[in-house]
């Protein structure tokens, strides 16, 4: 199935550049999995209701009442497609750092990622840089699988079927 595929190629595009410098890259490619495993299988499950691979369209309402502690107000600044990266993002910090907030999240148009701001919990540690990173391997139109491109003035996380024309 198309979804095996995503985790497969979500692995090599994060195992090929490793920008972030962290300790213990073993510990780091174990996160890094966990997510990607994550993802795949909230997209497995909208699958099943057929709504994948497109985010349900009230998702960042249903994702601030399933965390109302993590999320004051609904992430209606992040874009549909990272919405699995979210709810994967939201189980962690809710099983990790349960008192942490989501203070501000957003796309940031010059690095391409996930832009978060979270506040209360110091055991949230490294993980909003984390979750930026992988952001950027993440299409910002439908989740799949993709790659920082530049159009006009900005950077994008794009999948090959989402880019427009004319861009690589
Ligand atoms: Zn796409």
């Amino acid at each position: 199935m198309m979804l095996e595929n995503e985790a497969g190629a979500w692995a090599k595009l994060l195992q090929i550049d490793t920008p972030i410098a962290y300790k213990g890259q073993d510990a780091l490619r174990r996160t890094l999995f966990d997510i990607v495993n994550g993802m795949v299988r909230v997209r497995s499950r909208r699958a099943v209701d057929g709504l994948a691979p497109r985010a349900p369209e009230a998702w960042p309402d249903v994702v601030a009442k399933a965390w109302p502690t993590i999320w004051t107000k609904p992430p209606h600044k992040i874009p549909d497609g990272w919405c699995d990266l979210v709810v994967v993002m939201s189980g962690e910090l809710a099983r990790t750092a349960p008192d942490a907030q989501v203070v501000d999240a957003f796309e940031d148009h010059v690095q391409a990622t996930l832009s978060l701001r979270i506040a209360g919990d110091a055991r949230v540690g490294e993980l909003p840089y984390i979750y930026a990173h992988v952001s950027s391997h993440v299409c910002r139109e439908c989740g799949s699988p993709a790659k920082i491109r530049r159009v006009n003035l900005g950077t994008w996380a794009l999948c090959g079927g989402c880019k427009p024309k004319g861009i690589s």
